[in-house]
């Protein structure tokens, strides 16, 4: 142990010392102080309880003799005679003196009209006590036993009264009994208990024959002679202050433990005191020693082990006391960080959004969207920006205060907020001032969620049970081409904004103008072929596929045609690639597929034989999930032969990728379906794959036969293709073939299969049919 170690044990082990002493002597002092004070409560009870007692049992012993006086036979004589020299009641009080606790009591007997005829103490009698004395006016007018403490002419006494009867029950007079105190203080003396008994100076009037002659500032003392010790003691001082003591006091000069019992009159007025001491060294105090010894023993115990296991514990758990400090100290720094981390991401928080409606503020979105354009310059992506102001929001909060205008930016929050994906941001920069930033956005997608908005705001706001209808103007910039930077994108967003105020609130308006127009335009277009699509305004068109060598048709290739009630007649050209870009084609090649399958069976069902029909599938939707089953249901659903049946996809599709294709175009050849890739030549497909795809056919793209013979290239590619499709033993087929020379050469390099204005138009159902009838004769 290193010395500087000994020191720090050394000098806890005297702080422990100090704190033990304390401790010890503070709870020892209290203790005893508290037990003391018990043992003095216990003793001035005790005197108490002792004196009630004596009290009591002298009244009682009073009441049997003036009851066994008033009994005797000779008292009825004594009335009715109303002769009483011959009693002598002085010797019984004499035997009484003698034999009993009753030392000092006389007898007096008066007749039933309150006449007193007899005296032990005096000669005197004759005196009417009726007139003078309630107690006996009331014993004659209604008679019986009166027992009572009073004070009189002498002194203070216990007075008994009995009525005495004659054989038939007539009230006759009455006998009483008077006692001194006196007897009970030496009574008390022999407890060790001295008593001094003193009556109020109210009365010293009353005691105008006072029988000892005693007095104490006025109040008179009943018994000088057995209370000797203590009237002693207290006959210099104030006496007051020993005359209502409830639990007790210690007379410290005097050595004295003094408590006081009071004596009430009938009334309840104080008549006399008892002033009860005791020694205070005759106070057995043995049992508090005791347990003050005990006290010391068990804490010194009690010191002494905890010492012990501290200093063990100190001193072989040292080192990891210390660690396990480190390891408090650690964690607390650490929580401490974490808060101080809590409490600037707050900071953070409250720096960067609006509290009203918590979302981000001007700062966060001009911070977001700067990462975002950093993000999407590296994968070249394209960003929305949306910059959007709620019409007439001044006219909302005029009229129906602050309160609902902010409650109404609220609910405008959520519904944004609801028309966005997770990784967009929609901001509040103010008032009524929104901005969204839509990431990876194309303008479609775009233009989809601000429809979305635009249709959610149609909804009414119910804001204290007030229908609000509220609407957005809506300005939208894209990054990539209407600016580079967060400020220029927000600025034109703005302008975008104002335009469309301008043309009519609840509008948007790209930066862009013609961007709007497309936009319009596209919109215009989805409902009209959603609408098409429902009301059957598509129709299949049939082009012919002949075999150049024979003339005969082979096939024929399903075009889809618009038969606009306003427009007339829509090429393909003009919705396909739209169809394509947002997902409508899956229905439209669904529809297709269908009806062109019904309409071709209608005519094989004549007899026609109307060769092999090809559909074209855009790979959206070879792509989709219900695909597979769809082609497999539609096909048994309507009856139709699969070896009839061709799907044409383009080349430029497929090659997107060619492993997914790969599966799909098996499972359509499982079928027993024809499959010939479109527009062949332009999608620039790698031999190496070409050679691996389940495929039937390919079709010669109209782009290289347009100039052949004439043009060089291009003969040199057709050239190439078909001995391609030979070497891969593969079907050809030349589609947009228009002329004579055409048809000549693609003959001389070995295609027959012919497809083009040359032979036929694509042709309505009812005009395929005509034309295939004819082909027969
Ligand atoms: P495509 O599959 O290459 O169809 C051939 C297109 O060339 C047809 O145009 C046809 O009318 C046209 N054509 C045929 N012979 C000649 C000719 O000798 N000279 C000229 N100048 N044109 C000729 P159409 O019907 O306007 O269809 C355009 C494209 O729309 C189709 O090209 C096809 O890619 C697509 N399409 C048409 N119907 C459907 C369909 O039901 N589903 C899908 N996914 N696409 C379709
Ligand atoms: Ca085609
Ligand atoms: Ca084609």
């Amino acid at each position: 142990m290193s010395k500087t170690r000994k020191n720090k044990i050394f000098y806890i082990g005297v702080i422990l010392i100090a704190i033990y002493l304390s401790v010890t002597y503070i709870y020892t002092t209290q203790s005893v102080d508290s037990f003391t004070k018990q043992k003095y409560l216990d003793v001035s009870k005790d005197m108490k309880e002792e004196l009630q007692t004596l009290i009591q049992e002298k009244s009682e012993a009073t009441l049997l003799v003036t009851i066994g006086l008033a009994a005797n036979n000779s008292m009825v004589s004594v009335f009715k005679s109303g002769n009483a020299h011959y009693l002598d009641l002085n010797d019984f009080a004499l035997t009484l003196k003698r034999y009993s606790s009753l030392e000092n009591v006389w007898f007096q007997l008066i007749d039933k009209n309150g006449i007193s005829i007899y005296r032990s103490w005096t000669q005197n009698k004759g005196d009417n006590l009726a007139s003078i004395r309630s107690d006996v006016a009331s014993m004659i007018t209604t008679p019986r036993v009166i027992s009572s403490v009073s004070i009189g002419k002498y002194d203070l006494t216990f007075k008994t009264m009995v009525p005495v009867y004659d054989h038939i029950g007539r009230f006759l007079g009455m006998v009483e009994t008077l006692a001194k105190f006196d007897s009970i203080a030496s009574k008390m003396a022999m407890k060790d208990y001295q008593t001094l008994i003193v009556v109020d100076k109210r009365y010293k009037s009353q005691l105008s024959k006072a029988y000892t002659n005693t007095f104490i500032n006025n109040y008179y003392v009943v018994n000088p002679l057995s209370g000797n010790k203590l009237l002693k003691a207290l006959r210099n001082q104030d006496i007051s202050n020993y005359l209502h003591i409830d639990t007790y006091k210690i007379d410290r000069k005097n050595k004295l433990l003094v408590t006081t019992y009071i004596l009430k009159d009938i009334n309840g007025v104080e008549m006399s005191y008892f002033i009860l001491a005791k020694d205070l060294q005759a106070i057995n105090m043995q049992d508090i020693e005791n347990m003050k010894d005990r006290i010391l023993y068990i804490a010194t115990f009690i010191f002494l082990s905890i010492f012990g296991i501290l200093y063990y514990v100190y001193s072989v758990n040292y080192k990891r006391f210390i660690q396990d400090q480190n390891e408090l100290l650690a964690q607390s720094v650490e929580e401490k960080t974490k808060e101080l981390q809590q409490y600037s991401d707050k900071l953070y928080y409250l720096a960067h959004h609006d509290l009203l409606t918590d979302t981000p503020n001007r700062l966060l979105f001009l911070d977001r969207l700067k990462q975002q354009i950093k993000h999407a310059r590296r994968n070249g992506q394209s960003l929305g920006v949306l910059f959007m102001d709620l019409d007439r929001f001044k006219e909302i909060n005029d009229t129906y205060g602050h309160e609902v205008g902010d409650k109404l930016l609220i609910k405008v929050a959520a519904v944004l907020k609801s028309c966005v994906r997770t990784e967009d941001t929609v901001a509040r920069l103010g008032g009524d001032e929104f901005t969204i930033l839509l990431i990876n956005a194309t303008q479609l997608s775009i233009i989809k969620i601000v429809e979305k908005i635009v249709k959610s705001m149609q909804e009414p706001f119910i804001i204290n049970g007030i229908e609000l209808y509220s609407t957005f103007s809506i300005g939208i910039s894209i990054y990539g081409q209407d600016g580079d930077t967060p400020n220029i994108l927000l600025r034109n967003a703005d302008t975008a904004m104002y335009k469309a105020k301008e043309n009519g609130r609840n509008s948007y308006q790209f930066y862009d103008e013609e961007m709007t127009e497309l936009a319009l335009r596209r919109i215009e277009l989805d409902k009209s072929v959603r609408r098409a699509l429902e009301n059957g305004e598509f129709e299949p068109y049939f082009q012919p596929k002949v075999d150049a060598r024979s003339g005969k048709v082979v096939g024929l290739e399903a075009l889809i045609r618009w038969n606009h009630p306003t427009k007339g007649l829509i090429s393909p050209h003009e919705f396909i690639p739209f169809a394509e870009e947002v997902g409508l084609i899956l229905d439209i090649d669904a529809y297709m597929l269908k009806y062109s399958m019904y309409a071709i069976l209608s005519l094989q069902e004549e007899g026609i034989d109307t060769g092999v029909l090809s559909v074209n599938i855009s790979t959206k939707k070879l792509e989709s999930q219900s695909f597979k089953n769809e082609l497999h249901e539609t096909i048994k659903s309507i009856g139709f032969d699969p070896a009839k049946l061709e799907l044409e996809i383009l080349e430029s599709q497929i090659m997107k990728d060619p492993d997914h294709s790969q599966k799909m175009l098996n499972y359509i050849r499982e079928l027993g379906i024809l499959i010939s890739i479109d527009d062949f030549g332009t999608g620039y497909s790698s031999l190496s794959y070409l050679s691996q795809l389940s495929i039937d056919k390919l079709k010669i793209d109209r782009s290289f036969i347009m100039h052949i013979p004439e043009a060089s290239d291009d003969v040199a590619i057709v050239k190439t293709i078909i001995s391609l499709a030979r070497n891969l033993n593969l079907e050809l087929i030349a589609e947009g073939v228009e002329t004579k020379e055409q048809i000549d050469f693609l003959l001389k390099e070995g295609c027959h299969i012919i497809q083009g204005y040359y032979y036929s138009k694509p042709l309505s159902l009812s005009e395929c049919r005509e034309y295939l009838l004819s082909k027969r004769k």
